[in-house]
């Protein structure tokens, strides 16, 4: 017999899920309206190619089932993941579309692979053997991308003549590999249009050569969000890959390449929002420092709020210039975060109550209030925009925005 540990009448009845106790202290939220404006900005920047939208790191940190089938929804017919068991996650789902797997994955998940009718990226003939041993033992054939390396660096050969054992390796393994299209990663079009054009130069050569071995039916694929930017990285090809385009983020760097000025890119609007319960307020009276080992010190008559965010949320280290929005005023952290909250000075906002919502990301006032960009609180933190949005960890709500009016592309 199991030892009872709580006496039955004594059990608590759930009155909420744990997922919403976490969303009443702390939240992001994601645009649905915002999400599908931008689609139709990237494919008004995409001119007729097809978008397929990268989901990799769970939607960068938003939530990659919803996100989907926000997608699919809008008419999106194929997306990208980095790996096998995000594309088996999304199948789970029920997303039904093409989805590419980006990255080289580990060949025990080669099966799984086969198995979610996912389509493998392979760079090298390691990869060609794994996939036609799988399609082998299947009876089935196999659909792959073909993964070339013309400067990323991250997988598969760099020099032609490796590449050309490649293609002759698939071309043998044809009855049981297909190759659905050929794709590059590009290392710099965020932030060099010089070193972006060479790179779509060499993608290029490498089509024409897979071309020739494989067949002219390949699809093509090069530019992810910045690549929008680059006529080089879209001359000749069929689909674009955007991920945090999506979200209406691009690096700040890139407004300064040639290809944004008359852009489409340049409308896209941010989509994602960040906001933390103020827990209790503490107004200091003695010098002798708080938290941890007192280190942060604070004189006597300032005021704390004690809010809803900490290093086990993605908030880490000691990070002077972080802050959030109370209120229409702006509150800078002080000392360093504990694992669910962190301390902000609200010295100036004297109305401040416990159970304010402080806004980290986004505008406050649903919307029409002052704002905190992605992008400042990237700075604050030393991230990338990429980081900080997969960094921040907490419930995710995607609201529902059908209503919000889509901007013509
Ligand atoms: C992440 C990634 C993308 C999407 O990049 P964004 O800059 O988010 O648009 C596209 N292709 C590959 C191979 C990637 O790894």
């Amino acid at each position: 017999m199991t030892a009872q540990v709580v006496p039955p009448d004594r059990q608590v009845t759930p009155v909420r899920q744990p997922s919403s106790l976490a969303a009443a202290r702390l939240e992001k939220t994601v645009s649905a309206g915002a999400v599908r404006h931008n689609l139709a900005v990237l494919r008004a920047a995409a001119g007729g190619r097809g978008i397929m939208p990268v989901l990799k790191g769970d939607a960068y940190g938003l939530g990659a089932p919803a996100v989907a089938g926000l997608l699919v929804g809008a008419g999106v017919q194929a997306l990208a993941v980095d790996t096998v068991a995000e594309g088996a996650a999304l199948r789970e789902h029920g997303v039904g579309v093409p989805i590419l797997v980006m990255d080289v994955d580990v060949a025990d998940n080669a099966e799984a692979c086969a198995r979610y009718r996912l389509m493998p990226a392979v760079a090298g003939l390691e990869q060609v053997a794994r996939h036609s041993a799988v399609a082998r033992r299947r009876g089935e054939p196999v659909t792959v991308w073909l993964r070339t390396n013309v400067g990323f660096n991250r997988f598969g050969p760099r020099e032609e003549r490796d590449v050309d054992t490649v293609l002759d390796a698939l071309h043998r393994a044809r009855a049981a590999v297909r190759v659905a299209g050929v794709f590059a990663h590009l290392s710099s079009s965020a932030r060099d249009a010089e070193e972006t054009a060479e790179q779509a130069a060499a993608f290029r050569a490498r089509v024409s050569r897979a071309r020739a071995v494989l067949g002219r039916r390949l699809a093509v694929s090069l530019a992810a969000t910045h690549g929008l930017l680059h006529p080089a990285a879209l001359d000749g090809t069929d689909w674009v890959r955007p991920g945090i385009g999506l979200y209406g983020l691009m690096v700040p760097d890139s407004r300064d390449l040639p290809g944004w000025a008359g852009s489409a890119l340049a409308r896209l609007r941010p989509a994602v929002t960040v906001r933390a319960r103020v827990l209790d307020l503490v107004t200091v009276t003695r010098p002798e420092g708080l938290g941890y080992d007192r280190s942060a010190a604070l004189a006597p008559g300032r005021r704390l709020a004690t809010v809803a965010i900490g290093f086990s949320r993605g908030v880490t280290g000691h990070a002077p210039a972080f802050t959030g929005l109370l209120r229409g005023r702006s509150c800078p952290m002080v000392g360093r975060p504990g694992m669910d909250c962190a301390q902000f000075d609200v010295t100036e906002v004297p109305q401040a109550r416990p159970g304010d919502w402080m806004t980290l990301i986004g505008r406050e006032w649903d919307g029409t209030g002052p704002e905190r960009s992605a992008g400042d609180v990237a700075a604050e933190l030393d991230l990338t925009l990429y980081e900080l949005l997969a960094a921040l960890r907490m419930p995710v709500r995607l609201e529902d925005g059908a209503d919000t009016p889509v901007a013509p592309p």
